[in-house]
């Protein structure tokens, strides 16, 4: 008889024992009996008989997990605090006997690289881990399908990780012209049939590029060669849920184990992959664009911004309009210098609670009086309301009443077909403008748009959030960047901080080396290590109580610091109530080892290491 260790899929469950009368590989695929069901496990290890009883292995199916997907599951369930079944979930498993053993040599017509495209692929082909910094327009995508036949030709595979939302019908056509059913397009809004198709082609070896959104990451390739992440500042790489995994960290880390070479790329890195990584830069656009930036004040649509928008109109040229995403919480900025109120501690904005007639700092919980004058200036009335996508419609509609407008952000796009209606009809010019949040900012092509609008910049620039300056100077160069890609465009810009701004309108690595000074001497990543404790329960005593007692273990390592413990910003979400406890450390090791003590699989308990999100 065997007996095994096996892990549980889909589970937060410990290890269990199970026996079996055949051999069978580790990392099989295997039905068990538990109570009174049949559930999928994956076999670990084998053990020694032990001194308790077990059950007999159900069936041995026909998938099993390569030893390196394993080993990455295990760092995923140590590093990311999730159980392995959980952190396997993640991962697609290979079908047995199904490995393609031959990979046919195969010639693809690279793209002709102009001569800095050139500079830019030779100095990516020398590293292993190499950050690709370039403008948007520079050409990007050329280096990577350049990099991709190089794989391919050396009979290796390829992934291609980008936001979901720049798999669009364009981005698969590109792929396709060069690599044709070699790749496939992978996302989590896939139908079923669909994702067994392209499985069934990644067995067979046939489909060697997966181009999707983090889970692409996932997918049963062989012998990966190359992965490369494109818009690699971009928030939607982390999941929300567990394992809380950053895809775009754990390909860094995949490519170290694999032996392939990774590539990140954006035209506004993240100081902390700037910071770590090679740079390689690509600065001259590939189209030269023209733009005018125009920089006003107020805090929502303006009379001046209708005169652009009719103008534009009349002109038969089409507009975007950025409206902060309405998130759950306000903040005080003053009416004549536009900053925020922040923490003292934290330089972080305080949010408004109204309702408790306080301000509070999100990552250390001080609270304060809700202030009346502008602690940099003196200036008063400190404002906080801001109109959301719908009201802009309203505002801009009773103004322009034969305008169209597409809106563009998360109540409107639920679905791809959507996304496609949308971008459709925009293109086809049905309709004039674009009116959206943050996503209007990710990868879209649009060669008719000459003005763009960015409404309450300031509002992004006064979050919560020690990334708030990068987020809003990104996001005002990334909707530069959708505007007039061949043509003049104007460029308003809302903010009471034109001085920020426009110092780093044509350089963003000035900002980065800037914002690096400032997160040095904030003590924040990549200086520091950040982790936040999740605890959440439907009774609210319960969930204050263990937030106490984990503070108080967690007191006792010196190497950490609490930076703030109490009730999350968002204190209830289906009835459980949230709690949190933000940790910092100048040490990454330091930082687990504590996290560790406190830490046993629980609905009630989650940890979130490198946390993206403060809510
Ligand atoms: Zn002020
Ligand atoms: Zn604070």
């Amino acid at each position: 008889m065997y007996y095994y260790k096996v892990s549980l899929l889909k589970s937060n469950a410990p290890y269990l024992v199970y026996k079996s009368d055949i051999s069978i590989d580790i990392g099989s695929c295997v039905q068990i009996p538990l109570k009174s069901k049949t559930k999928q496990a994956v076999i670990l290890q084998e053990v020694s008989k032990p001194s308790f009883e077990t059950y007999p292995i159900d069936e041995v199916l026909l998938y099993k997990y390569s030893q390196t997907q394993l080993d990455i599951a295990k760092f995923i369930s140590q590093y990311y605090f999730a159980s392995l079944g959980e952190a396997l979930s993640l991962f697609i498993p290979n079908r047995v006997g199904c490995c393609p053993s031959t990979t046919p040599s195969i010639t693809i017509n690279p793209p002709t690289l102009t001569p800095p495209q050139q500079k830019a692929y030779n100095q990516i082909k020398s590293l292993d881990t190499s950050l690709l910094f370039g403008v948007t327009g520079a050409g990007k995508t050329e280096i990577f399908i350049s990099l991709m036949i190089d794989s391919i030709s050396q009979g290796k595979s390829a992934i291609m990780l980008m936001p979901e939302i720049s798999l669009t019908p364009q981005m698969q056509q590109r792929l396709e012209s060069y690599f044709g059913d070699m790749v496939a397009l992978w996302h989590s809004k896939l139908t079923k049939k669909k994702k067994e198709q392209i499985l069934e082609g990644i067995y067979s070896g046939k489909i060697r590029i997966v181009a999707g959104a983090r889970s692409a990451l996932f997918t049963p390739l062989q012998n990966i060669g190359l992965i490369v992440v494109d818009e690699e500042h971009d928030d939607s790489y982390k999941s929300m849920n567990n394992p809380r995994y950053n895809a775009r960290d754990l390909a860094v880390y995949m490519g170290k184990k694999l032996g392939a070479k990774v590539l990140l790329a954006s035209a506004t890195p993240t100081p902390s992959s700037y910071y770590r990584y090679e740079v390689v830069k690509l600065k001259e656009p590939y189209i030269k664009t023209d733009k005018n930036y125009q920089f006003v004040t107020g805090s929502d649509i303006t009379p001046l911004m209708i005169k652009y928008l009719q103008a534009n109109y009349e002109k038969g040229m089409q507009s975007l309009v950025f409206v902060p995403t309405r998130a759950n919480f306000k903040y005080l900025y003053c009416s004549s210098c536009g900053k925020t109120h922040t923490c003292p501690y934290c330089s972080v904005g305080m949010a408004l609670h109204r309702n408790h007639k306080l301000l509070k700092c999100h990552y250390c919980n001080y609270t304060q009086a809700i202030v009346e004058q502008c602690s940099f200036c003196g200036a008063s009335p400190l404002l906080s309301n801001r109109i959301g996508t719908q009201e802009a419609i309203e505002q801009i509609k009773s103004a322009i009443p034969a305008i169209e407008i597409e809106q563009f952000d998360k109540d409107s796009i639920t679905t791809p077909t959507k996304l496609k209606k949308a971008l459709q009809n925009f293109s086809l010019g049905k309709s004039q403008i674009l009116l959206g949040t943050q996503m209007l900012s990710k990868g879209h092509d649009y060669a008719n748009i000459t003005l763009a609008i960015i409404t309450g910049l300031d509002y992004v620039l006064g979050l919560a959030d020690y990334r708030a300056r990068e987020r809003a100077m990104s996001l005002l160069l990334q909707i530069a960047g959708r505007s007039g890609r061949a043509k003049h465009a104007t460029i308003v810009v809302q903010t009471q901080n034109q001085e920020f701004f426009s110092s780093y309108l044509d350089d963003y690595e000035k900002f980065l080396l800037d914002e690096l000074e400032f997160l040095k001497m904030a003590n924040y990543p990549p200086y520091s290590y950040l982790a936040r404790v999740l605890i959440s329960h439907k009774d609210d005593t319960k969930a204050a109580k263990m937030t106490l007692d984990i503070t108080t273990k967690l007191k006792e390592f010196d190497t950490i610091e609490i930076v703030g413990s109490g009730k999350a910003p968002v204190e209830k979400i289906s009835n459980r109530y949230r709690y949190n406890i933000l940790l910092k450390s100048s040490q990454r090791v330091e930082l687990l080892k504590a996290l560790h003590s406190i830490y046993s699989p629980s609905p009630s308990l989650q940890i979130d290491i490198d946390p993206v999100d403060f809510s």
